[in-house]
Parts: C-alpha cells; sequence; structure tokens
C-alpha cells in the first residue's frame, strides 16, 4: 500500500482521558479511532492487525474441528430468562433494550444461551455428537472500568467457541485439545513465552477452569507462577489444598500481574437441561448435551502485545500480526528505485507499506519507528542501488540488494 493513499495520519494531540500506553500509541499511529470511553473503532492499519490476530485464532480452532459460524448481536430475552441469567444480579455487565413492540431485548455479552437455541435444532442423536462451533463476533459489555484501552473494552470482537459433547468424557478428551489449540495461538502471536496456563476457579461440573494470562504490568489480574512446570494458579485458587492438589510449592510461586487473553471453560449440562438441548444415546436413553466454552479476546491480545512490544519511539510488532512486513521509505526526490523496489517485493508477495510521500527524512524516519512495521527499508542518497535494511526490535541495519533481501526473507 502507498502510504499517500492510506488516509490515517499519525496525530499528536490524544484524547485527554486516555491513560493506557497500547491506546495511546494506537491513536496516535492512527490504528484505531476512540468514539468514547472504552469504544474504539479500528482503522485500516489496526484493522489488519486485527485480522492477522483473528487469521492465526481461526487456523487453530480449525484444526481442532471447530466450524465458524456467525450468530446474532440483538438477543431473544426469554432464552436468558430460562437459564435465569436475565438480570443485573447475575450478570452485571448487560445493555439491554426494548424493540418497537415492547419486546425486549439484550445486546449480546456473551453466546451460550443463543448457541445452544441453534443446536437444538441440529443435534439429536449420539451421532450427531460431538460439536464445535465458533465465531469472532461483537460483545457488548457495560464495564464499570475502561482504563486498559483495547484490552477492556466496552464493545469488543470475542471469539467464542462451544463444544457439545456426549458425556463428560468426550468432552474432557476435546478441552484437551482445545488447551493445545490455545497454547499453538499463543505461541504463533509470539507471547508464547510470557503467558502462562492458569488454574481459576471452575462451576459445578469442574473444579477448575483455565485462563491463558500474559505477564504484563498493566494487568488486572493476579496469578503465581509455577517457572519449571509453566503454570500458575489466579488469585481465586491461591489456597494450601490447590497447591498440594497441583504439586506446587508457596515459596516457589511467584506473584505476577496480568493479563487474561482468553480461557476455557467446563459448562457442564447447565445451558442443556435449562434450554432442552439433549440427545437421544445409543440405548434409547435422552440426555442432556454436556457444554464447553471457550473465549479469546483477539482486541485484548492485540493490546497486550502492544503494552509488550514497544519502546520510547513507538510500537514494535512482531512478524505474525505486523499490518506490513515492510515499510518502505524513500528519501530521494524522485521516486524511480523506490518504485521499483515496490513492485519487486509486492511481485515477491510481501506486504510493503510504501511511504512514497514527500516529507522531510526525520518525519518519515519517526513515523515508520511509530507504526512498528518488523522491517524497515530506507532508500536514500547514501544508499547507492542498495538498500538499507534496518530490523525494528533490534536496530540492526545492513544494505541489501533487492534479490538479497528478498532471498533473506523468503
Ligand atoms: P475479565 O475477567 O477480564 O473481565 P471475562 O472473564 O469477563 O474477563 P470472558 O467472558 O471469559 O472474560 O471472555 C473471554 C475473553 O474475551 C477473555 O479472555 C478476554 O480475552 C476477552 N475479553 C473479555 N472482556 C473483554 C473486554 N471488555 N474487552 C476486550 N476483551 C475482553
Ligand atoms: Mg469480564
Amino acid at each position: 500500500m502507498k502510504q499517500s493513499h492510506l488516509f490515517t495520519k499519525v496525530r499528536k494531540e490524544l484524547p485527554a482521558d486516555e491513560v493506557s500506553i497500547n491506546a495511546q500509541l494506537l491513536l496516535r499511529a492512527g490504528y484505531i479511532h476512540k468514539e468514547m470511553a472504552g469504544v474504539y473503532a479500528y482503522l485500516p492499519l489496526g484493522w489488519r492487525v486485527m485480522n492477522k490476530v483473528m487469521q492465526v485464532i481461526r487456523e487453530e480452532m480449525n484444526v481442532v474441528g471447530g466450524q465458524e459460524l456467525f450468530l446474532t448481536s440483538l438477543q431473544d430475552s426469554k432464552k436468558w430468562k430460562d437459564t435465569g441469567r436475565w438480570s443485573d444480579e447475575v450478570i452485571d455487565v448487560w445493555f439491554r433494550t426494548t424493540m418497537a413492540n415492547g419486546t425486549e431485548v439484550g445486546l449480546a455479552n456473551t453466546h451460550e444461551e443463543a448457541i445452544a437455541q441453534v443446536m437444538i435444532n441440529h443435534i439429536h442423536s449420539y451421532k450427531d455428537l460431538p460439536v464445535v462451533a465458533y465465531q469472532f463476533q461483537t460483545k457488548f459489555r457495560n464495564e464499570l472500568r475502561a482504563k486498559s484501552g483495547i484490552m477492556r473494552s466496552r464493545e469488543f470482537i470475542m471469539k467464542d467457541m462451544y463444544s457439545f459433547s456426549r458425556n463428560k468424557e468426550e468432552h474432557d478428551a476435546f478441552y484437551e485439545k482445545a488447551q493445545q489449540a490455545y497454547i499453538n495461538v499463543f505461541e504463533r502471536l509470539g507471547i508464547g513465552n510470557v503467558t502462562y496456563f492458569t488454574f481459576a476457579s471452575g462451576g459445578s461440573f469442574s473444579q477448575f477452569s483455565h485462563e491463558f494470562q500474559t505477564v504484563s504490568e498493566v494487568g488486572e489480574d493476579t496469578i503465581y507462577i509455577d517457572e519449571e512446570k509453566g503454570i500458575a494458579l489466579n488469585k481465586e485458587v491461591y489456597t494450601d489444598e490447590v497447591m498440594e492438589m497441583l504439586g506446587v510449592k508457596k515459596d516457589t510461586l511467584v506473584e505476577k500481574a496480568a493479563v487474561e487473553v482468553g480461557n476455557i471453560f467446563t459448562l457442564g449440562t447447565k445451558y442443556a437441561e435449562a434450554l432442552n438441548l439433549s440427545y437421544t444415546d445409543e440405548d434409547g436413553s435422552v440426555n442432556p448435551v454436556f457444554m464447553g466454552s471457550y473465549g479469546i479476546g483477539p482486541g485484548r491480545v492485540m493490546g497486550a502485545i502492544v503494552e509488550l512490544l514497544h519502546d520510547d519511539k513507538g510500537i514494535v510488532w512482531p512478524d505474525a500480526i505486523a499490518p506490513f512486513r515492510f515499510h518502505l521509505v524513500n528519501l530521494n526526490k524522485d521516486s524511480v528505485q523506490a518504485d521499483s523496489v515496490y513492485d519487486s517485493l509486492q511481485r515477491a508477495g510481501f506486504d510493503v507499506l510504501y511511504d512514497d510521500r514527500s516529507a522531510s527524512a526525520g518525519a518519515k524516519l519517526a513515523e515508520a519507528d511509530l507504526l512498528g512495521m518488523p522491517y524497515r527499508l530506507v532508500i536514500g542518497s547514501r544508499t547507492g542501488d542498495k538498500v538499507e535494511h534496518t530490523v525494528r526490535k533490534t536496530g540492526k541495519s545492513d544494505l541489501y540488494s533487492v534479490d538479497e533481501l528478498i532471498s533473506q526473507h523468503a
């Protein structure tokens, strides 16, 4: 993409109430727009990042048999009454409203009720199970505090996946697969080394749920890490009994602030029983379907990555989710050489942001640092017929011919 074509500009002035680093950097760089407190729009560069994050997640969910669908944001209050959740005491983050005819509707804050309702029409027999379905869809939550930028917003995209199994055994087998899929996701997104599989409180069908917690000073959660085992305990289950059960010792656990980037939860038959989602088993008996739910917030992941990977000049995107791999900056007066490098890289299949604008070298280079593409390519009077290649993360620079550049990155 030519930068002369990109409508977003870097900004100096920020909304006065923006306190989080991730939103400050993303706003300055023109990745997002703040509609109001806790409500952010994704602009072209930000939307590219978001899509890359979602694509990684999508691929891993597909590997474990997830079928992608798209549920609605307007939800039927009746189903929520059936599960006993149409209430501010049970769900404290609801946005609820009424249609013109007086019918009450909810704005989706989660989709267990909705997806169970879908499955009633499609799951009848044990032969139909297991089923795994997921979506990327907007959730609305009336969060009390929204001071963490895109890590906690009042409208956000969630990847929510739901599994439907015959019994606990079949569920447990899938749960383990989902766990591995999550590990793969965070590994591929470049935060695997700081993201811990964390034991948290469960429900009536299993003692624990599990969270994926990314260590960060700005995290709102507190976890206790056992480095050797590579696991952590959430504050809620940080008890002598649980420590003994998991074989960890209090004095080797390290307390850290962390961001919950994902979680997996055994729901059991709670929703199936309340909503009458059942199947006929081999022996003719009719049983409730055993459910699990699996969430990831791609926006929260993106925000956490910005919090972890930035310096005083700007964002430092990991390769996997950078909006463009290369930021090609032309400092020459004419564009003959830069145009040709841009064409070659595009023909070789790379994502390139090409700064073809006429601005000062200082301004263009500072902007490249702020935007944070992993590899900066500069063409100027001092680079001759070569290209200066600089790794954003390390600052390491080399002069390459275009062919060398392409083979280095192939
Ligand atoms: P938290 O305790 O942080 O509020 P939660 O337990 O409410 O999270 P879930 O309902 O399990 O979160 O949602 C699944 C995932 O969606 C979370 O792991 C997180 O990545 C993401 N998420 C939850 N709330 C938000 C939010 N307000 N903004 C952005 N992402 C969110
Ligand atoms: Mg919450």
